[in-house]
């Protein structure tokens, strides 16, 4: 078969919680200004109570509301495909499949956590989020989420992609989100930016800035944020739960499971369902794919470290390039981030999962291979898990063994035509990210007493 299709009955009652079955506990949250772990109550004037307990909890199972199941109906669950068409093209035995995240209403995964976060902000009584975007993927899922349940959404989105990105501002806009470039005149921050530079091209550390700072001045505003934290990666698990029933309909179980990296939720969303059989003893692989130009998990170093470069989020245990990281223009946007959740982040420094980088340009050949063979044209985030994913393929062909292999499609290309034309005229180049550079942003790191010295990169 090619298509594994669950029925709506079949849709996830319950987010899986990795936390629980992680052999040690996760290292604490620290206040940006202390450095010491935080509480509950730090965190309230950003978020509602019950997404604050979702964050701390370490309960196996956490139950789905049926709101916010009515409203996955709108597109869940989502197909699990079988490539025959790129296995054949690459004359390989491994049995390629991927999760279809790509036809949620706005194109990527990111709807699985905004609805959700919509939904608890509106039962405690809020009436607006507020939240910045890079490239315009996080914006859009949280307008659509906020006219679902009712709520205002007010979004920062960095100047250069507000300019560059048109038509992802139009969906905000169709879907009643309010959208400003950043920096903006609307914070202390942006006029502060603005202030030394009127021509700032902004960034995703000033966009949160002026997000955080919106939201924490009005009581009837929170802040919603779309990777990195661990009720994010909770709500995106119901892609893995129903990729492992979908497998099972197809009488199969991977071999290697592969998501690409921003903030890690896509990848986690996948892949943590299948943790506790890896801890189990099953020889599943659970691969999460960066690009070369933003290589966090391939060569930064684990160590606490801020969540941007105004140092305002709270300090957090992970990989990271050092928050004052400036990343290069790559297409990718969504995946350029100097950090990554603390929970992949910790995977990956257990040997639970294993991380890889790719050059933007060879991507981008995998994407134009799948867009001709399987039809559908990814985004140049989910490229990368595209790569991985034939590169494993053609491992199994110089082998002559079978090998399953399970991806995750995080999202489609629709909106990122102007990057393949930039690809098919030859215009793309790669960049690697300098170790120096590392090395150097490691002596900002924050310096916490009693902490270990941070490790040294994980190599790969
Ligand atoms: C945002 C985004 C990503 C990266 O974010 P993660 O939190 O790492 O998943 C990947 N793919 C698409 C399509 C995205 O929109």
């Amino acid at each position: 078969m090619k298509k594994f299709l669950l029925n709506e009955t079949r849709m996830p009652r319950s987010w899986y919680n990795v936390v629980a079955d992680l052999p040690g506990a996760m290292s604490p949250v620290l206040h940006p200004g202390t450095l010491k772990p935080i509480g509950p109550a730090d965190l309230a004037p950003l978020f509602p109570m019950s997404i604050i307990e979702q964050e701390v909890s370490t309960d196996r199972f956490i139950s789905i509301p049926d709101e916010v199941i009515d409203a996955y109906r709108l597109f869940r669950p989502t197909p699990l495909v079988r490539a025959e068409r790129l296995e054949k093209y690459l004359g390989t035995p491994a049995h390629i499949y991927f999760k279809n995240e790509s036809v949620s209403p706005a194109g990527s995964h990111k709807p699985n956590t905004a609805i959700p976060q919509a939904f608890y902000n509106r039962r405690e009584g809020i009436r607006k989020l507020v939240t910045e975007t890079g490239a315009g993927q996080w914006g859009s899922a949280l307008s659509f989420a906020g006219q679902l349940f009712g709520l205002e959404v007010e979004i920062y989105m960095v100047a250069v992609s507000y300019q560059q990105k048109p038509y992802r501002r139009s969906l905000m806009r169709a879907w009643g989100g309010s959208v400003f470039s950043s920096p903006s005149n609307r914070t202390a921050s942006g006029r502060a930016v603005l202030a030394e530079h009127p021509d700032s091209p902004g960034s995703l550390g000033i966009a949160i800035s002026e997000a955080v700072e919106r939201a924490a001045s009005d009581p009837q505003a929170h802040y919603a944020l779309g990777s990195v934290l661990n009720h994010v990666c909770l709500h995106q698990t119901v892609i893995g739960i129903e990729a492992r029933e979908q497998m099972a309909e197809a009488g199969e179980y991977p071999d290697v499971v592969i998501g690409c990296v921003g903030g890690g939720s896509n990848f986690a969303g996948l892949a943590f369902p299948f943790v506790p059989d890896k801890l189990d003893g099953k020889p599943v692989r659970l691969m999460a794919v960066e690009p070369a130009s933003c290589p966090t998990l391939t060569k930064g170093v684990f160590a606490y470290d801020y969540g941007d470069i105004a140092r305002l989020t709270p300090v957090v245990e992970m990989y990271t390039l050092g928050h004052d990281y400036v990343p290069p223009a790559i297409h990718a946007g969504g995946l350029r981030y100097h950090g990554d959740s603390p929970l992949v982040s910790r995977l990956v420094h257990d040997g639970i999962a294993e991380a890889r980088a790719y050059p933007q340009n060879a991507c981008f050949e995998a994407a134009i291979l799948f867009a001709r063979t399987e039809g559908i044209l990814p985004a140049p985030e989910s490229s990368h898990a595209i790569r991985a994913a034939i590169d494993e393929a053609l491992i199994a062909k110089a082998e002559g063994k079978p090998r399953t292999i399970l991806f995750n499609l995080s999202g489609h290309g629709h909106f990122d035509l102007s990057a393949y034309d930039d690809y098919l005229d030859g215009k793309l180049h790669d960049v690697e990210y300098p170790a120096e550079a590392v090395a150097a942003a490691m002596l900002r790191l924050p310096r916490i007493e009693g902490a270990p010295a941070s490790e040294s990169p994980a190599g790969g």
